[in-house]
């Protein structure tokens, strides 16, 4: 079947670019691109087919369908031979049913969605791999790509680096200095890529790296890209499957550079569009207090102005000029959207009381768990709604943000939760007393 893809203007100039032409901007407007799908192809199949087709090759070992990405690989990049693919089985995460902490928040039918629990940990993976499998075609039928290069909170280099290794494509990557976390500036280096360590913030990384990108070998593997975006909306579209497609009323998913909520509601969208689905879920994106530019505009109508981002815990989010804003905007407009923000403690406080209920959540699942919280305390999200909590990054990628935490060391905040090591000698009677002590202060 003659499936077919190609970027098109998000704001509907005439023309449209194949997959393969290293374009990120509209040659007209210079608005952002996105990838049309022929919708009319998709329909040779009917809804359940597609459901059905979609199921059996889930987790399965046919490479490279196991992997949820490529098991809707028609939705997601039709004309990639499988020989191009650079996968490392990304999708097919837990959608975890968060029993005792939705009974905490008086919920019978709260998820998250742990897409933390990918190859680099993080759902950047999801996106990635399109990305870098569509390089790993260009090249292949000859065309020139010295590299690829991104600008970074510390998600997008790990998992760029790791797939531009796995594909034998030299990967350059840009990161703020000092804001990233330590596991987060290792992956790079470990996978071998030249790691960039820039004396700006996210903001100037992302500018310099557009800069660069206008050479012509190379290839720009940022979220302006919008192949990424093309496997990250596959997370919409796993949620649903994995609740044996049936869709949930409201998904909340923290907010940085703004691809991610824009991709969530593309894969609702085509769900849609071909029958999977006939209603939406409402989109919640959830800011930092300290990073709030499209809180501040949802709260302005939708009238956006970039920020100065200010440090905080949620380092992958810490983006004061997000380069997809407008897609989120319409996004949002579409899904009844909401924009919430969470302070430092709020943050802090959600991921640490999520943890002591088995997670082990990192500061930006923490942003979107502290919003689930203030607008259950709003009525804003009811008793019985089914919500998905994305989360987005394994917590451990972030431990300095834990340990500090637990140890009273992060700014501003006073831990309800800190749990440190009781240190003792090496004495049984030491040990039974503590134990005991412990027990009567939990019972
Ligand atoms: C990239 C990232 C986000 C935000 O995604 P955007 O598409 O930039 O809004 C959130 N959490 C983590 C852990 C990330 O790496």
């Amino acid at each position: 079947m003659a499936y077919r893809a190609v970027f098109r203007c998000i704001a509907g100039c005439p023309g449209d670019y194949p997959l393969w032409d290293p374009i990120y901007r509209c040659p007209t407007c210079s608005d952002l691109l996105e990838v049309s799908h022929d919708l009319d192809a998709l329909t040779d199949r009917s809804a359940v087919a597609w459901m059905r087709l979609f199921d059996e090759r889930y987790k399965r070992t046919t490479w490279p369908y196991g992997s949820s990405v490529w098991g809707k690989k028609e939705w997601v990049c039709p004309d990639i031979r499988d020989e191009s693919v650079v996968s490392m089985d990304e999708g097919g995460t837990n959608l975890l049913w968060a029993e005792r902490f939705g009974r905490e928040l008086g919920m019978r039918d709260l998820w998250v969605k742990l897409c933390g629990n990918s190859h680099t940990g993080s759902f950047k993976d999801l996106g990635m791999t399109v990305l870098v499998s569509v390089v790993q075609q260009i090249i292949k039928d000859g065309g020139t790509i010295r590299a690829v290069a991104c600008a970074s909170t510390g998600d997008t280099s790990a998992s760029l680096a790791a797939y531009a290794a796995a594909g034998g494509i030299p990967a350059i990557v840009l990161l703020p200095r000092g804001k990233v976390s330590t596991a987060q500036l290792l992956q790079p280096i470990a996978n071998g890529a030249l790691v960039l360590s820039l004396d700006t913030d996210f903001d100037g990384c992302m500018a310099i790296v557009q800069r660069l990108s206008q050479d012509e070998g190379i290839y720009l593997a940022n979220s302006m890209n919008s192949l990424r975006l093309e496997g990250q909306k596959t997370v919409a579209i796993e949620i649903v499957q994995q609740l044996d497609w049936q869709i949930p009323d409201v998904v909340i998913i923290p907010g940085g550079n703004l691809g991610n909520v824009s991709a969530l509601g593309a894969g609702f969208d085509l769900m849609a569009a071909l029958g999977l689905i006939n209603k939406q879920p409402q989109i919640v994106v959830a800011q930092a207090e300290a990073a709030n530019p499209l809180y501040r505009a949802y709260q302005n109508d939708w009238v956006f102005e970039p920020v100065a981002a200010k440090p905080t815990q949620a380092s992958a989010i810490q983006i004061g000029n997000p380069v997809s804003v407008r897609k989120a905007i319409r996004t949002l407009q579409r899904h009844r959207g909401i924009v919430e923000q969470a302070s430092e403690a709020e943050l802090a406080e959600a991921a640490a009381r999520a943890d002591r209920t088995g997670m082990y959540n990192c500061p930006h699942t923490g942003v979107a768990l502290a919003v689930l919280i203030k607008l259950r305390e709003r009525g804003l999200i009811d008793a019985s709604a089914r919500v998905v909590v994305v989360s987005t990054a394994s917590g451990l990628k972030f431990t300095d943000f834990k340990l500090g935490y637990h140890e009273s060391r992060l700014p501003h905040i006073t831990p309800q939760y800190a749990n440190t090591p009781v240190e003792l000698p090496n004495d049984y009677d030491a040990v039974r007393r503590t134990v005991d002590e412990h027990a009567a202060a939990v019972s």
